[in-house]
């Protein structure tokens, strides 16, 4: 449903996706379903996200007979996920569409000023005609998915042809997304309160990338 106070934010709340995240977010939850949680509400939103894909028709013969089916159509989707914790969305999705190619991004945040470094980005070719799914379970102050997307159009992606895909929204994130990438659409499993000064999503789920990777100390 398209959020009535964020135009660019749809959240994605099927029920499945709904009792998935709350599992995700209890802290008992351990590293090994925690992976699996998330690759498993990725796959599902993918699900909905691709809902308008674009399908070309093409002939096919069936035991019996020659018939009109569909393909979808254009270049391949391509996933391109945060480096780290957005390496945890993609099996679920690559599962559900195993054509799409994988570019990467690597940003991390700092955690003193709360800006995103980049330090690493790779995007298969013909990035013009490709339409970009770029992935992060968390979407905090926004400084990632902002230098995320801005990487992309400087690669020479559409600006049209961009998505953001997390698990967990904070307001101050889609706002600033809204504020410097307007036509960038997210879509999110849920819509938290907001952040606390250590620039964490509450109620949230913790750090994403040390609870998928089991590298927490405490
Ligand atoms: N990144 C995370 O992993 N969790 C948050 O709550 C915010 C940013």
């Amino acid at each position: 449903m398209r959020h009535p106070e964020f135009p660019n934010l749809t959240v994605l709340d099927h029920p499945l996706i709904r009792h998935k995240l709350s599992i995700l977010r209890d802290k008992r939850t351990s590293t090994r379903d925690f992976k699996q949680l998330v690759n498993e509400i990725a796959m599902l939103m993918a699900y909905e996200v691709t809902s308008d894909l674009p399908l070309a028709p093409i002939e096919i013969e069936t035991p019996l007979e020659r018939t009109t089916g569909v393909e979808v159509a254009g270049k391949k989707l391509t996933l391109v996920p945060i480096l780290r914790a957005g390496l945890g969305m993609v099996d679920g999705i690559s599962r559900l569409i195993p054509s799409a190619r994988i570019g990467h991004i690597g940003l991390y945040r700092d955690h003193e000023s709360l800006s995103p470094v980049d330090y690493y980005f790779k995007i298969p070719a013909g990035e013009q005609d490709r339409t970009f799914y770029v992935l992060d379970p968390m979407l905090a102050t926004g400084g990632s998915a902002v230098a995320a997307v801005t990487a992309l159009k400087s690669a020479g992606a559409g600006a049209r042809r961009i998505r953001f895909l997390c698990l967990v929204a904070a307001p101050e994130g889609v706002r600033r997304m809204l504020g410097v990438h307007p036509e960038t659409p997210i879509f999110a499993a849920a819509l938290d309160r907001e952040l606390d000064q250590r620039g964490y999503i509450l109620p949230g789920l913790g750090d994403a990338g040390d609870r998928l990777f089991g590298t927490g100390r405490g």
